[in-house]
């Protein structure tokens, strides 16, 4: 019997564990149900095994690609930042036009927060954020340099150990070669091995975006949904926009590639993403696309994407920025062009250092809402809606870290493969 190819497995279990969730939903049973416990055990060792492979794929990636590059890497980084700031840039004002146009807080002319109640549960989600300042979210560029190595593995510090592993590949290509070519066997080892790990773990991805899909929506269902509908449905659109139109124009455009080859490429990525809500968790995967059906060389993959996943969230920009100001709309509050741009530049910002984890940018939408005066518990409203966007904006997150180093390897004159057949 031919082999079902990874990404329709995928799609296929999300599917299942869309029908399951929502069946489970109806029928309400408890959390500690040993069907729940076992779905939410099955999701989390998927999450759990993904993550696991992050910090030695990520640190050996980036050693072995700079270490291999000599002065191009001041050019490379370039290319890489230039993409990640306009890129980014073009994804707020998508996000602010949206909103401004549609208008999804006003409903039949009144504002939606006066007509809605807000959930019951929001008081956990509100601990998470309470006292957040603008100085919390930018302290995360002070974990640019971890005082302690073995402490930012720890704490998931990805920003500290990509600046280390950069800092670290850089001085080991400047090593005369006796000392330099053993270490440069030892970390292409360690990468070969992450990749067989997690060509492994992708075996059993169908069952944990099974379990995953099953839980958010067995705990979520879609019952609060009518009144956050048109808020919904502004974001994807503004997403929907940025992926299809902005950022594959501009792939097609400046890096010549076929839009849809490489969306075609990125779909096991994409759909990791989508179930996941992380691009943390999603960067073993996203690596193994870029490589082996983009055809990105090991050299640019290995530093852009690991770089992608934590500096550059297109997504998430878009989506802060449609939800602080859907906010204001739903609370009455009329944002001035300078609010509007401290929104903007606030997503910007905070963009930059934020962790690829599920519901990250709710930290930075409290940040925002602190900006322009509106209280806290505003915030409650997203939570509707929050697991399902959050899935689609990891996603555009991660398409929009494959672009930028599609578009890297395609100024450093790679002839990108066309996707070979058949592969998982
Ligand atoms: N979940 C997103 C990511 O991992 C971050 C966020 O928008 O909350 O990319």
């Amino acid at each position: 019997m031919p082999r079902i190819a990874l990404h329709w497995q995928i799609l296929i279990a999300i599917a299942l564990g869309g029908l399951a969730g929502l069946l489970l939903n109806t029928l309400a049973l408890p959390a500690d149900h040993p069907v729940l416990v076992t779905l939410k055990l099955l999701g989390q060792l998927f999450m759990n095994a993904l993550r696991l492979l992050v910090i030695p794929l990520v640190m050996s990636s980036i050693i072995i690609g700079v270490s291999s590059l000599g002065e191009e890497i001041g050019r490379m980084g370039g290319y890489t930042f230039a993409y990640y700031l306009g890129s980014s840039f073009v994804a707020v004002i998508i996000g602010v036009a949206c909103v401004n146009l549609i208008q999804p807080g006003i409903v039949d002319g009144a504002a939606l927060g006066t007509v809605l109640a807000l959930p019951a549960e929001t008081s956990s989600a509100l601990a998470k954020v309470q006292d957040k300042s603008l100085g919390d979210v930018l302290s995360l560029f002070t974990s640019m340099v971890p005082p302690n190595l073995a402490g930012a593995a720890v704490e998931g510090n990805m920003l500290g150990l990509i600046v280390f592993s950069l800092v670290y590949g850089f001085f080991l290509g400047r090593l005369p070669p006796h000392l330099r070519d053993v270490q440069f066997s030892f970390w292409t080892g360690v990468q070969h091995i992450m990749i067989s790990i997690t060509h492994l773990v992708l075996r059993f991805a169908p069952v944990g975006v099974l379990a995953l899909i099953a839980t958010t929506l067995a705990s979520t269902g879609f019952a609060a949904l009518p009144p956050m509908l048109v808020f919904l449905f502004t974001v994807l659109l503004g997403l929907a926009l940025h992926m299809f139109g902005a950022i594959s124009f501009f792939l097609w455009r400046l890096a010549r590639v076929s839009p849809l080859q490489h969306l075609r490429a990125m779909v096991p990525a994409l759909l990791t993403a989508f179930s996941t809500a992380s691009s943390t968790a999603t960067l073993p995967v996203t690596l193994r696309s870029l490589r082996e059906r983009a055809g990105v060389s090991e050299r640019v993959s290995g530093m852009s994407a690991p770089l992608g996943a934590s500096m550059n969230m297109d997504g998430t920009a878009l989506y802060e920025c449609a939800a602080a100001l859907f906010l204001a709309q739903a609370y009455g509050l009329d944002l001035s062009l300078v609010q509007q741009v401290t929104v903007v530049l606030i997503a910007l910002l905070t963009g930059f250092g934020m962790a690829g984890i599920p519901a990250a940018s709710l930290v930075a939408i409290a940040v925002i809402l602190g900006a322009i005066g509106l209280p806290l518990e505003a915030l409650g409203l997203l939570l509707i809606t929050d697991r399902l966007l959050d899935m689609c904006r990891t996603a555009v997150n991660v398409y929009s870290d494959s672009v930028a180093a599609v578009f890297v390897a395609s100024r450093e004159g790679e002839a990108l493969e066309p996707l070979r057949p058949r592969q998982g």
